[in-house]
């Protein structure tokens, strides 16, 4: 072993994961939810696999990604080394990246828009892979941010399943940075139950353990893991 993969494993133990574990158990107690109700993704974004390995040697086996070329770099190397790693794509994705996108993911949280579901059905259907989708939504409407505005978002899933024969589970939410989250988990997860959605992916490092509360099955938690991006 190289001597910067031995300082790392010792110095990068990842007390981060041990804290966040601990928060989501306590906020599960706290919600009466069972933990197997929540799964932590781990987002590994900008950080190396030196820093990836102590995490996954603790246990961890989920991870989040935002950039398909930043996971196809890094990715294929570690899950061959480790079994049992899902990866699961949290940033948004281009047509033209859809097809390494469904090669390489177990779930893509960023589906909003017709271009998306098109390029995503065609992969699904020569590859025979079959990624869990989300549909992103921007509940905030901010519209620099991607995802499907609410007013929008029952026909959107819709046509995700009509019109592209998409299996959606479940929606994606990113709150407004400057705003109280719990309005905008509240919301998701009103529009996923008159959708006959299960699956709700949200809370980050800031506000996981109100995601729980409000009913999140998928936190997102990057840098009270891995530390500053
Ligand atoms: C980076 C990122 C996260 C993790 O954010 P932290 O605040 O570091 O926990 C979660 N979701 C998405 C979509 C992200 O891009």
């Amino acid at each position: 072993m190289k001597p910067e993969m031995t300082t790392s494993l010792t110095e990068l133990s990842p007390s981060g994961l041990a804290a966040v574990e601990q928060e989501i158990a306590r906020a599960c107690r706290q919600a009466r939810r069972d933990r197997g109700s929540v799964t932590l993704i781990a987002v590994s974004k900008t950080f190396d696999a030196a820093a990836i390995v102590p995490v996954i040697g603790a246990g961890q086996r989920v991870f989040g990604e935002n950039r398909v070329q930043e996971a196809k770099a890094k990715w294929p190397e570690l899950i061959s080394a480790y079994p049992g790693i899902a990866l699961h794509l949290i940033g948004p994705l281009q047509s033209n990246k859809a097809r390494e996108a469904v090669a390489l993911f177990d779930a893509v949280h960023s589906v909003d828009r017709p271009s998306i579901c098109e390029a995503l059905a065609k992969e699904i259907n020569s590859q025979k892979k079959w990624p869990e989708l989300f549909v992103q939504l921007n509940t905030g409407e901010e519209p620099q941010k991607a995802g499907v505005p609410p007013a929008e978002a029952d026909a959107f899933i819709a046509a995700c399943r009509e019109r592209y024969g998409l299996a959606i589970s479940g929606l994606m939410c990113i709150p407004p940075v400057d705003e109280a989250p719990a309005p905008h988990f509240a919301l998701t997860a009103k529009i996923a139950a008159r959708n006959g959605l299960e699956k709700l992916s949200m809370g980050m490092s800031a506000d996981f353990a109100i995601a729980i509360q409000l009913g999140a099955t998928h936190v997102r938690v990057g840098s009270a893991i891995f530390g500053k991006r």
